[in-house]
Order: C-alpha cells, then sequence, then structure tokens
C-alpha cells in the first residue's frame, strides 16, 4: 500500500448560477429562436470549487492559509470563464465565505446529508465494481464529519443544479516540512475519480487535459508519490468516492504552498496563469468535444 504522506485536500462546495440577462424588450427574448435556445441550453456548467473553508482552511504557510490561495486562484478561473460565452461558471465561495445558496443548502439538508454518506458507506462495495479491494491508494488526510459532510453537500447539490462538471482548487503542503522554510517539494498535480467510479471515464479526458496545459508552463509534482502528474483516485470525496458523484470532476493541487514563487508580491501573477492555464485546458476539451476543434 502506498501511503501518500501529503497534506491533501480537499473540501468543496459548490453552488449555481445562472446568468444571461436577457433584455426585458427584446422580442427575442420573449420568443427566443430554436438556434438561441441551444446556445443557452448547451451552455457548459461548471462548479468552481476553492477547497476548504472558513472553520478548516487546509494548508498553511507563514500566515497565509492554503483557502485564500485557493479562493485567488477560483476567482479567476470563474472570471475567465465567465467572459466566454461557452460556459456558465458558478464558484462555491465569494467574498471569503460559501455563497448563500450553498450555505443554506448544507443547512436545510443535514439530515439528507448525512443519511446518503452512511447509504454510501454501507452499499458502496469496492469488489462489485471490480476493484481489488487490497488495491489501495494513497492514504489522504482524514477529514472529520462537518468536513465529510460538506464534501457529500457539494457534491449532492452539484448533481441537483445539474451542473455538468466540477473543477476543485487546491494548494499542497507535506508533513515534515521545515516551519517556515520552502521545504522540498513543488509542483502541481492533478487528480481524477478512477475508472471504476462512475464519473470516472469521463473525468479522466478532462482532467488530463488539464494536467497536460499546465504541464507546459508548470513543473509537476517531485513527490514521489505524485509523480505521474495525473493520479485516478478511489478514495477522494470530491471527486466521488463510494460511486457518490456523477459529474465529470477534476482536483488540481496547483502547487506547494510553500514555494517560493507563492510567496510576496509576485504571488497573484503566478496564481492568474494558474487559472488562464486551467481556462485554456478546460476551454480546448469542451471545444474539442463539440468538435469545434
Ligand atoms: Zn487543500
Amino acid at each position: 500500500m502506498k501511503r501518500l504522506p501529503v497534506q491533501t485536500l480537499f473540501v468543496t462546495v459548490f453552488f449555481i448560477a445562472i446568468f444571461y440577462s436577457n433584455s426585458a424588450y427584446s422580442p427575442e427574448t420573449q420568443n427566443p429562436t430554436f438556434a438561441q435556445s441551444q446556445i443557452t441550453a448547451d451552455k457548459i456548467k461548471i462548479l468552481v470549487v476553492a477547497g476548504h473553508d472558513n472553520d478548516t482552511w487546509g494548508a498553511r504557510f507563514m500566515g497565509v492559509k492554503e483557502v485564500e490561495l485557493n479562493r485567488i486562484l477560483a476567482d479567476y478561473l470563474y472570471d475567465f470563464l465567465k467572459n466566454d460565452p461557452l460556459f456558465e461558471p458558478t464558484r462555491n465561495q465569494e467574498n471569503g465565505d460559501y455563497i448563500p445558496e450553498l450555505a443554506q443548502y448544507f443547512k436545510d439538508n443535514e439530515a439528507k446529508i448525512v443519511a446518503y454518506r452512511k447509504e454510501r458507506r454501507e452499499t458502496f462495495n469496492k469488489k462489485e465494481i471490480g476493484l481489488d479491494v487490497d488495491e489501495d491508494e494513497m492514504i489522504h488526510n482524514m477529514v472529520t464529519e462537518d468536513v465529510a459532510n460538506n464534501l457529500y453537500g457539494t457534491s449532492m447539490w452539484a448533481e441537483e443544479k445539474d451542473f455538468d462538471v466540477t473543477i476543485h482548487i487546491h494548494f499542497n503542503d507535506y508533513p515534515g516540512r521545515p516551519k517556515d522554510k520552502a521545504g522540498k517539494y513543488r509542483g502541481f498535480v492533478v487528480y481524477a475519480p478512477s475508472t471504476y467510479l462512475k464519473n470516472g471515464e469521463k473525468s479522466i479526458p478532462l482532467a488530463r487535459a488539464i494536467y497536460d496545459e499546465l504541464a507546459k508552463l508548470q513543473s509537476k509534482s517531485n513527490l514521489p508519490v505524485e509523480k505521474d502528474g495525473l493520479i485516478e483516485s478511489n478514495e477522494l470525496i470530491a471527486l466521488g468516492a463510494r460511486n457518490s458523484l456523477s459529474i465529470p470532476s477534476a482536483l488540481i493541487e496547483y502547487a506547494y504552498i510553500a514555494e517560493p514563487r507563492l510567496q510576496g508580491a509576485g504571488r497573484e501573477k503566478v496564481i492568474r496563469e494558474m487559472a488562464q492555464e486551467t481556462y485554456v485546458a478546460i476551454k480546448g476539451f469542451y471545444e474539442k468535444k463539440s468538435g469545434k476543434n
């Protein structure tokens, strides 16, 4: 069994958004042509999930919490997507917290979320989906009940809101990093749900597209267990562990939080580039899929 001594991720969350504001006076708005409705219907609904939250903020370095970096990147990615008519993005967080609709969903659906987790735990059978039970993978950080509930709740909400895809944003860290020092690990890693899970097949090509684009300009992780750069996981709740999610999803650890390039004034630019590369990858993926490219 490989063990991943790494502070890995996830938290997730989502929300939805629907905006296209058609002007009320336009007759076209009231009677959209078939072509127009097709354009609207074909918009790809993307949930951009900044990992972690104000209660559990993930990694931390020199007073900067991972969740803060995740939000910066998520905001850039959201903006890139929003400016593209192909996409209809939604963020799980804005202004430093969950969007109100998602926060309310967590509150209103606690019992349902807990019941779903229980059902998945009791019903999901690795052998049934062809997984060798001994074939384990990296051990990620154990998550608390609240974190697990938020992750499951986000997935449930995303399913109910008919998102087409979810993108989870994180920065990495590892146990044993010298305090307030850069440490020896750097680089990115992309996770997809494994082929054994019901959203795996649809997710892996997207995750690969993101991996390929990031790899053009970023170095991939030099942590030995992450060396493949693109990792299929059965265990990440955010990506649908225990077959809990149908929506294609990918999770990116963009860099190690203590890397020098993420410190100081240059940070914003670096994070913006990461977001842009992710946007370019997602766009290329969907254009290719729709035969535009
Ligand atoms: Zn994280």
